[in-house]
C-alpha cells in the first residue's frame, strides 16, 4: 500500500515541528526516517498512524484520503522502542490483545484467535514462549513479540519508532535482518524511526533525512553515499567516518 504525504504542517505551540513535508513511499517499500534528535520524525510516524492530527496537509494510503479516518480504521501496526506489552498478560494474551483492536465486523471468534496467534507465533519464532509473561523474557524476544502483536491486525502499513534502540549491538544486526526479511516475506509497506545511520543504510529501500521539521534528502542507501553533498548529509548527522 503507497503513501503519500502532501505538505503536511505540525505546530506544537509557536513551535513548527513539521514544515510542509511531502512525500511518496511507493508500495512493498521499507523506509528509514533518518535525523538527530528532535528533528520531528516521531511527530511524522504519528501523523502517518493517526495518533496525532495534522495542521494542514493530507495523507494518502494507496491513492486515498485518510487524513480525517481514526488510528483503528487506518488499520497499521505499530511497533515501539519499550515493547508496550503488557505485563500481567502472557505472550499469546498479549498478542491476542493485538486482534481484539480490529474493528468489530471483522474480529475472529475465539477459536480462530487461538489458531491465529499461533500462527503469529510461529512466524516470529517464539512459539515455544506462548505462557510466558514478559518479564520473563529477553529484550530481543520482547520485541519479537511487539511485532507479533502489530501484525496480528494485519496491516498492510508498519510503522516502527526506534524499534531496536533499547537493544544490544548484536541484538539489533539480528533483528534488523530478521525484519528485512519479514517484511519482504509479507510485502507490507514499513516506515521506520532511528537516529543510527548504519541502521537507516542497512535496512532501508530509501532513506528520508529529516533536519529541524523538513526533509533535507530521500534517496537510495547506496545513493546517499555517492551523491556529491553526502558528506553535508552525514556531517549534519554527526556521524562521518
Ligand atoms: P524526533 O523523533 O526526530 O526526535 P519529535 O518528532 O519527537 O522528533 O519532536 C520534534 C519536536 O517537536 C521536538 O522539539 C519536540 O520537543 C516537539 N514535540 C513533539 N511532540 C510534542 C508535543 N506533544 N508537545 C510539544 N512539543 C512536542
Amino acid at each position: 500500500m503507497s503513501i503519500t504525504l502532501e505538505q503536511i504542517n505540525k505546530s506544537f505551540g509557536a513551535f513548527r515541528a513539521l514544515d510542509d513535508i511531502s512525500l511518496a513511499i511507493g508500495d512493498g517499500q521499507l523506509v528509514g526516517l533518518l535525523g538527530p534528535s528532535g528533528s520531528g520524525k516521531t511527530t511524522l510516524l504519528r501523523i502517518i498512524a493517526g495518533l496525532e492530527s495534522a495542521d494542514r496537509g493530507r495523507i494518502l494510503f494507496q491513492g486515498e484520503d485518510v487524513t480525517g479516518l481514526h488510528v483503528r480504521e487506518r488499520r497499521v501496526g505499530f511497533v515501539f522502542q519499550h515493547y508496550a506489552l503488557f505485563r500481567h498478560m502472557t505472550v499469546a494474551e498479549n498478542i491476542a490483545f493485538g486482534l481484539d483492536v480490529l474493528p468489530r465486523k471483522s474480529r475472529p471468534v475465539a477459536g480462530e484467535i487461538r489458531r491465529r496467534v499461533g500462527e503469529l507465533l510461529e512466524m516470529v519464532q517464539l512459539s515455544h514462549l506462548a505462557g510466558r509473561y514478559p518479564s520473563q523474557l529477553s529484550g530481543g524476544q520482547k520485541q519479537r513479540i511487539a511485532l507479533a502483536r502489530a501484525l496480528a491486525m494485519q496491516p498492510q502499513i508498519l510503522l516502527l519508532d526506534e524499534p531496536f534502540g533499547a537493544l544490544d549491538a548484536r541484538v539489533r544486526k539480528d533483528l534488523r535482518r530478521w525484519l528485512r526479511n519479514l517484511h519482504d516475506e509479507l510485502h507490507f509497506t514499513s516506515v521506520f524511526v532511528t537516529h543510527d545511520q548504519e541502521e537507516a543504510l542497512e535496512l532501508s529501500d530509501q532513506v528520508v533525512v529529516m533536519s529541524a521539521g523538513r526533509i533535507e534528502q530521500v534517496d537510495q542507501p547506496q545513493a546517499l553515499y555517492a551523491r556529491p553533498d553526502s558528506r553535508f548529509v552525514f556531517d549534519f548527522l554527526g556521524h562521518v567516518n
